[in-house]
């Protein structure tokens, strides 16, 4: 279909950025929560076969600092001494992320629940948290970037995995997605197995475009520098659907009413931030704040702020530590 999609979409697009930044940083907006985890069955699709690599635990982070040193006070040669003294911390992340990360069109700002997480560990440095600078990466360099130190920290709907761990160090997990599918809402496909011979767009460099190779009925696998190149790509009839993270297709799904999100999470997508290796005191830093923010309900302010229109916050995710 349809030039008419095409156009109206786009103008949902814009409509729909504006009426979440005319929220003046209030992530009100409508949501379905047919499209967020916990609301769709977990359970596997038939087919769609993404074996996972157990060959660790990804899960598992660094333990924690036993305590927190207070703001402004970071120990003398920490990585967090680092920080301090350059005086901000370096964040990596999207701009197209919908309700994670994505750029408010009125303030020009990046806002979401990703950036909140890097806001929280600049508030313990800083006792700020607008002590952040915010560099806009590709996916296929989120490793990368974590692992050269051009950015001190990488927030950015980055799942942790065992291949991941090999270079980087992750931080206990944050939030728990699982990939689901985005197709036009006149499309027959119930799920992801249905989608066999059909083009189907994911960012290269994500674990997403993996999976889609995976998948028993062979959807043929489109690559695009980010999510936003795919939900462009869909409206302009490029390709049939866009396979992701829950998380990311409902930021999608809310800026494009001729589009919905089918079938159930077809792979688990544990939330880490990603980190250097070589300064493992800063994850235990960063997994301290974490704890903190678990048990004190910062966590679940951040969860109602941008994606409490999908419904109740389910219990933050459990930290496991190595
Ligand atoms: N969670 C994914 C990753 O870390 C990003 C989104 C996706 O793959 O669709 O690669």
């Amino acid at each position: 279909m349809t030039r008419r999609r095409i156009g109206l979409a786009v103008v949902a697009t814009a409509a729909t950025l504006l009426a979440l930044a005319g929220c003046s940083g209030d992530s009100s907006n409508s949501g379905d929560s047919s499209l967020l985890p916990g609301t769709a069955s977990a359970g596997a699709t038939p087919g769609a076969a993404a074996a996972p690599d157990t060959s660790c635990n990804p899960r598992a982070s660094v333990k924690p600092l036993a305590a927190l040193p207070p703001p402004g006070h970071m120990p003398a040669g920490s990585y967090m001494a680092k920080i301090q003294a350059n005086g901000r911390l370096v964040l990596g992340t999207s701009q197209d992320t919908l309700l994670f990360s994505s750029r408010n069109p009125f303030t020009g700002k990046i806002e979401g629940f990703d950036v909140d997480m890097a806001r929280q560990i600049a508030q313990a440095i800083f006792g700020n948290p607008d002590k952040l600078q915010i560099k806009v990466i590709p996916y296929d360099k989120r490793v990368k970037s974590a692992m050269d130190g051009s950015v001190d920290i990488v927030a950015d709907t980055m799942t942790a995995n065992c291949a991941r761990w090999k270079d980087v160090d992750f931080s206990s997990i944050y939030y728990e997605a699982g990939q689901r599918v985005l197709v036009s809402s006149d499309s027959a496909a119930k799920t992801i197995d249905d989608l066999g011979g059909k083009k189907v767009c994911a960012a290269s460099g994500s674990t997403s475009y993996d999976n889609i190779g995976k998948v028993k009925t062979k959807p043929l696998p489109v690559a695009k520098a980010t999510f936003g190149d795919c939900l462009v790509a869909f409206q302009q009839n490029e390709v049939d659907a866009v396979s992701t993270d829950d998380t990311i297709l409902a930021g999608m799904a809310a800026q494009d009413p001729y589009a919905k999100v089918v079938g159930p999470k077809f792979t688990q997508e544990p939330y880490g931030m990603a980190m250097s290796k070589i300064h493992p005191e800063f994850t235990a830093f960063v997994n301290a704040v974490l704890a903190k923010n678990r048990a004190n309900g910062t966590w679940t302010a951040t969860y109602k702020k941008w994606l409490g229109a999908f419904g109740a916050p389910p219990a933050p995710p459990a930290a496991e530590y190595k």
